[in-house]
């Protein structure tokens, strides 16, 4: 779990670049993010600064932030994980709440190109472990690691992981089971 977002590695964003925050004007680590800083709500069509710092990311109320068409299976993976009966309705509420605010609040890093489909297990978000580092672990985690979305074999057959550009290749982990599933979104 990231220290500084609950679904982004640390080492990941501790790769941030500096810059100037458009929010709060001081010189910091800014990451890429859709909110709305000096509109009182974010709606579709502002203009959202696409970078800021996280103690903006953190103070900025949370319908400050554009809606994300991942947190669509937020209520699925409450309903999987916490079946009716052993949570209250205020209790899952609650969870649900909690969920969606961290993740309208972290970075869009991982590459979706076709959806934005992140991966959960366990009750929650996973989180987000970067690309692989070269091609040859590319192709082991091609044969290794599961697929976030079907199954690597029936869909590609003995079609080695090596995708045009690395980033295409996304890896997270689960937060609680520690299970590790990797997404691949082709441009
Ligand atoms: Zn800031
Ligand atoms: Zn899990």
């Amino acid at each position: 779990m990231g220290s500084l977002f609950r679904y982004i590695a640390d080492d990941i964003a501790a790769r941030a670049e500096s810059g100037d925050c458009p929010g709060c004007q001081r010189s910091a680590p800014l990451f890429p993010i859709e909110a709305a800083i000096d509109d009182d709500e974010w709606s579709v069509g502002v203009d959202c600064p696409e970078e800021i710092c996280s103690d903006c990311i953190r103070r900025l109320p949370l319908r400050k932030f554009a809606p994300r068409t991942g947190e669509k299976v937020v209520q699925e993976l409450i309903n999987t994980h916490h079946p009716k009966g052993t949570l209250s309705g205020e209790q899952r509420v609650n969870r649900l709440v909690s969920i969606c605010d961290e993740y309208r609040r972290t970075p869009a890093y991982p590459l979706f190109l076709q959806n934005e489909d992140w991966p959960w297990c366990c009750g929650d978000f996973c989180e987000y472990l970067g690309v692989p580092n070269s091609y040859e672990e590319s192709i082991r985690i091609g044969s290794e690691m599961k697929l976030w979305r079907g199954d690597y074999k029936q869909l590609y057959g003995d079609m080695t992981l090596e995708p045009e550009s690395l980033n295409e290749v996304c890896l997270f982990r689960c937060l609680k089971c520690g299970k590790e599933v990797f997404t691949w979104q082709m441009t």
